[in-house]
């Protein structure tokens, strides 16, 4: 036997949970089953957001609109997608650095989730091809533009809090979503029709550059992740304050959520902390070069920011610790 594939002891079950046994067996916390069919309400909602012109520069996301709301676009032999969700979260790991250092998004810190997550997926696929030989698919971890969110919600997994990002019950937001487009189809999970945020607006009040004024709506422009990761060139000056001392994304809104007081340590040693205390120092990562800044963070999500917008963070970390001492 390959030594890839788990050995299943699968007698008796039925097909949906030998599929999700042998995604427990590679380390899914949720592996769960919804149809390909458009995203019809979470298009709608996404025209909105468009509109609004809440994600800033993000013109891809606007290009790619009418791919996002239909998921065979990505996979027109899609008949059922198997959305997974994969803790991350790291007890030891908290969001406080010393006034000295810029701060790094917990997910950032261990190997890069694409290459983790997709290889999981891709083994997930050959173990169902044990079960249905015939069954073919494609894995998605942001490789393309498919509303996860949306899809996670459908499949049952958790709601999308007010502050964006999907939440499991008694589990939290520390999880990364992957998908995984079958041409089998198979009985879908209820989805998720409960909303557990309540009167809760920690989230919201805790948001240092007012990104979420409107619950659940994420004004990107604003938000930290977007400005350190995908926006280019200056940052207006008024939300340069409030971004504090993050250099690579921010956890604030996840952070003050209680739904994460259930998250767990992740057994996943791939998303070990990789970055020694050093590559959070300003004053040293202020003199590194971009030789410096690819050898050090090669493997981790850092890379994605690319080194001039990196840099332009820390001139903006070290300039919000200054003025704060
Ligand atoms: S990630 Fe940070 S900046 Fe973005 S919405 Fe959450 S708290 Fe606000
Ligand atoms: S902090 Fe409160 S309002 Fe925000 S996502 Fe969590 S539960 Fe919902």
């Amino acid at each position: 036997m390959d030594k890839d594939f788990p050995t299943l002891n699968t007698a008796g079950l039925p097909l949906t949970e030998k599929i999700r046994n042998a995604g427990y067996a590679l380390g899914f916390s949720e592996v769960r089953f919804c149809d390909a069919a458009p995203l019809t309400d979470a298009g709608k909602l996404l025209e909105s957001w468009l509109g609004n012109r809440f994600h800033g520069t993000m013109e891809w996301m606007a290009r790619t609109r009418r791919e996002r709301r239909d998921p065979k676009s990505y996979y027109p032999e899609a008949k059922t997608i198997i959305v997974t969700a994969y803790n991350y979260y790291r007890e030891n790991e908290t969001i406080e650095r010393p006034p000295t250092d810029g701060n790094i998004s917990i997910y950032a810190r261990g190997r890069d989730y694409h290459k983790v997550i997709r290889k999981k997926l891709k083994l997930l696929l050959k173990d169902i091809q044990q079960f249905l030989p015939a069954a073919q698919g494609r894995v998605c971890v942001d490789s393309f533009p498919l509303m996860e969110k949306p899809l996670a919600v459908k499949a049952g997994i958790g709601w999308i809090g007010k502050h964006t990002n999907l939440i499991i019950k008694q589990k939290g937001s520390y999880y990364f979503l992957g998908e995984l487009l079958l041409t089998e189809e198979l009985p879908p999970d209820p989805a998720m029709q409960t909303d557990h945020c309540g009167t809760c607006n920690r989230c919201q009040v805790a948001c240092p550059t007012d990104a979420l004024s409107t619950p659940y709506v994420l004004e990107a422009q604003k938000c930290i992740s977007y400005l350190t990761i995908e926006h280019d060139g200056d940052i207006d000056p008024q939300l340069e304050k409030g971004m504090e001392n993050w250099i690579f994304g921010c956890d604030i809104c996840q952070a003050v959520c209680p739904w994460n007081r259930f998250s767990t340590h992740t057994e996943e040693r791939d998303f070990d902390n990789r970055l020694p205390d050093h590559l959070f120092n300003l004053q040293q990562l202020a003199a590194m070069s971009e030789t410096e800044f690819n050898d050090r963070f090669a493997g981790t999500p850092v890379r994605r920011s690319g080194y001039e917008n990196f840099m332009r963070n820390i001139s903006i970390a070290r300039r919000n610790s200054a003025s704060e001492t």
